[in-house]
């Protein structure tokens, strides 16, 4: 959770700004709302087809020279990926962009197995140097300051103590990172987008760094979501165009870059990964969320993600869209419960470019984690008496009055008890609003 006081108001502006951004490239391009149902129905298409575009994708990878790869979860992507590396020899990695490596704890695992990993986005790469996650899907460090980067630089990148300068230490990552990327033995890559008609894999940065992994060592390893199939080329010229405009507002990003099959005398490998895919895509009220292109729109316009900051959800995917995805595609009970943790004001459904309806989504997910015990069924059908009787209504009413002295003291037992271990019940007004009404009405009350 981001510190109280000048620190959340920064991250706030900044991600805010990013959602102003998207708003003016929105209105810009004359046919985006149009584009945005086009995207809509082009993704539930591709969903409602995954099957037969995940066999085509394999058969047209492979022809182009790729070798295709199924990972039915976690472990399976990370024994895959360490055992390519390993029969290679490849002991220095440098990697690009995917929150699907960080949805599987890829890092860790190949780290502990003695091989070195380098992000080598620079906010991935400043999040990394920390010990920390990425706290946003396209803005990784977007929770640190400019001090914050240029003191971590001193400690671990050599650069004079008190350096600001946003070129200045941009400058310096990129000597970092350029030996790295000369070092290294392997490059592993996620992809936006895998174009099924083609065997294409599609890779969209600002900074390059995918294009000079994939372009440098022996061995590419992509690995990637079953959703991430589009049918065809046509339908990737629509998403790409929303894709940059949703996320940062630019037109296009810019490199954007195709890959069919491997470089000569290089490999390529694609490892497609479940992970708790196939179910969601079972759900029929949340399959939606598969749809996702993962720009980032609907945390800059989150309220409780601008305030909160990335690392309050405890979940590779943070803001809205991991509130949907997390408990399908996370597993501890924290995680399941994420789905509470927003106002449900629906924004992030307003500038969703694929038109997911995520807050719609998040009720849902609340309903089906409703407690059905014996004491929660006896409550809502008290509750729906209540709520069909006036006169039982305003009797409830009375009874809760007389009690609120007990119920707001801390004993043993009281039914009050969780919601008074973090804070104090507040006071009622003492009458019920008819009684207040009434008097109002007669002249004899405020
Ligand atoms: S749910 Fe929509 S707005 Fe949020 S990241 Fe995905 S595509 Fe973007």
């Amino acid at each position: 959770m981001l510190p109280d006081g000048e620190r959340r108001s920064a991250h706030d502006a900044a991600v805010f700004n990013l959602r102003e951004k998207r708003d003016q490239a929105g209105r810009a391009e004359p046919d985006f709302e149009r584009l945005r149902e086009h995207a809509r129905a082009l993704k539930a298409h591709a969903l409602d087809h995954l099957d037969l575009l995940l066999e085509r994708f394999e058969e047209n990878a492979s022809r182009a020279g790729a070798v295709v790869h199924w990972a039915e979860d976690a472990p399976a992507l990370n024994r895959i990926v360490h055992q390519l590396l390993e029969s290679r020899g490849a002991r220095r990695v440098v990697k690009s962009k995917s929150m699907l490596t960080e949805e599987c704890g890829l890092n860790p695992y190949l780290e502990s197995r003695g091989v070195e990993v380098v992000d080598t986005d620079l906010g991935e790469r400043i999040v990394q140097l920390a010990s920390e996650p990425p706290s946003h899907i396209i803005m990784p460090a977007i929770h640190r300051s400019r001090e914050d980067i240029g003191a971590l630089f001193h400690r671990e990148l050599d650069v004079p103590p008190g350096e600001t300068d946003p070129v200045r230490l941009t400058e310096a990552a990129r000597r970092h990172l350029r030996s790295c990327f000369l070092g290294a033995d392997a490059a592993i890559t996620g992809a936006n987008f895998a174009v099924a008609e083609s065997g294409t894999l599609v890779v969209v940065t600002n900074e390059g760094n995918a294009d000079l992994g994939m372009s440098l060592p022996g061995l590419h390893v992509a690995c990637l979501g079953l959703e991430k199939l589009i049918p065809g080329l046509a339908d990737l010229a629509v998403l790409l165009r929303l894709l940059a405009r949703s996320a940062t507002g630019q037109p296009i990003s810019v490199y954007t870059s195709l890959v069919n099959g491997p470089r000569p005398g290089a490999e390529l490998h694609i490892v497609l990964v479940d992970n708790g895919r196939t179910r969601l895509l079972a759900d029929e009220r949340h399959r939606r969320a598969l749809g996702c292109i993962r720009c980032g729109a609907c945390l800059n316009t989150c309220p409780v993600y601008r305030r909160a900051g990335g690392h309050a959800y405890g979940f590779a995917i943070p803001g809205p869209i991991g509130l949907v995805l997390a408990p399908a595609l996370g597993g501890t009970e924290e995680q399941r419960g994420l789905p509470l943790a927003s106002t449900l004001c629906g924004s992030c459904t307003a500038v969703c470019p694929v038109k997911i309806d995520l807050h719609e989504q998040l009720i849902s997910w609340r309903a089906s984690d409703v407690p059905r015990g014996l004491r929660e069924r006896l409550l809502s059908r008290f509750a729906a008496a209540c709520l069909s009787s006036p006169a039982l209504y305003a009797l409830a009413g009375l009874a809760l009055r007389a009690a609120w002295p007990v119920l707001s003291r801390r004993w043993p037992g009281n039914p009050a008890g969780p919601w008074l271990a973090s804070r104090e019940l507040p006071t009622h007004p003492g009458a019920s609003f008819r009684a207040r009404w009434r008097d109002r009405v007669r002249g004899a009350g405020p």
